[in-house]
């Protein structure tokens, strides 16, 4: 496996590698819901990428950037044990040089959920995909349903603007216990890591009153505002029953529904859904 940090260097290795190349775009810190995307690259493309780059443009002033979870020694041997051949470690200097000035925004889709409550994230992650898509030109690039909502941004970006780019977006990886794995869970304590629990089981709780018939948009968004609120350790930032392509939240629910959440568990930020119909 090669690694590489300044995008001459990637370039050069990009151009020796043979055949279709598939690209996984990772904050690092990396667990088995990035794994099994990589492990997806290796059985689908000749040649498999990983980035690592804690992107400061997808994080506001008073986020997680400075203390968000880094251990680049272990990032690196679980890539090579998926099979990874090459891992590009940009620098923010290199992505972001003094007068940068240029972004990609997508309108419509980022207004919502994530993009309600972390204004200017997605405008951060649009641009870093596309500066990583620009760079390393893969066939297919890969993510996570966990982000939901960043997948469809990023789907829509990739049509508007002509990316011969194919999107695959994998299953969201769980903990035994049903809490979605996310870089993040390192900041829980144990009586948090307890607690987190609550995301996954207000959705299994909304999920069943849906198959027991339920349609109405406000009282599954209820289940999930109740059962959170029972849990004195989680604070909700928002819960939602929204359109899956159009992300608009529901009165009754008709076609293809994404359920989704923000959940703070003490300081820790949590988002977490399902999908239904
Ligand atoms: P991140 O490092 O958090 O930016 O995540 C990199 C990619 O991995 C994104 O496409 C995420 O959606 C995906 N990902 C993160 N957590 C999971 C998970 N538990 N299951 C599946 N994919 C995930």
């Amino acid at each position: 496996m090669q690694m590489v940090s300044t995008l001459a260097d990637l370039r050069a290795a990009r151009l020796a590698l043979p055949g279709t190349a598939g690209l996984i775009p990772t904050m690092g810190y990396l667990h088995e819901g990035h794994i099994s995307l990589a492990r997806r690259a290796r059985a689908e493309c000749d040649s498999v990428i990983a980035s690592i780059f804690v992107n400061p443009a997808q994080f506001a002033p008073n986020e997680d950037l400075a203390k968000y979870p880094r251990n680049l020694e272990r990032d690196l041997q679980l890539l090579e044990s998926a099979g990874v051949d090459l891992v590009w470690t940009p620098t923010p200097e290199g992505m972001y040089p003094p007068g940068f000035s240029t972004w990609v925004e997508v309108e419509g889709l980022t207004r919502p959920l994530e993009g309600a409550a972390r204004p200017g994230h997605f405008r951060g992650v649009t641009t870093v995909v596309t500066k990583l898509f620009s760079a390393v030109q893969p066939e297919r690039a890969y993510f996570g349903q966990k982000d939901a909502q960043q997948a469809a941004v990023i789907r829509k970006m990739v049509r508007d603007l002509d990316f011969p780019i194919e999107i695959i977006v994998g299953p969201t990886v769980r903990e035994a216990d049903g809490l979605a794995m996310s870089s993040r869970n390192a900041y829980l304590n144990a009586e948090e890591r307890k607690a987190a629990t609550v995301l996954f089981n207000a959705l299994s709780a909304a999920q069943q009153a849906y198959q027991h018939g339920e349609r109405d948009g406000d009282v599954l968004r209820g289940i999930l505002r109740h059962v959170i609120d029972l849990q004195p350790l989680a604070r909700m930032q928002y819960v939602s029953a929204a359109d899956y392509d159009t992300l608009e939240e529901l009165q009754t629910l008709t076609g293809k529904t994404l359920l989704s959440m923000a959940v703070f568990i003490g300081q820790t930020r949590l988002i977490d859904n399902f999908v239904l119909g």
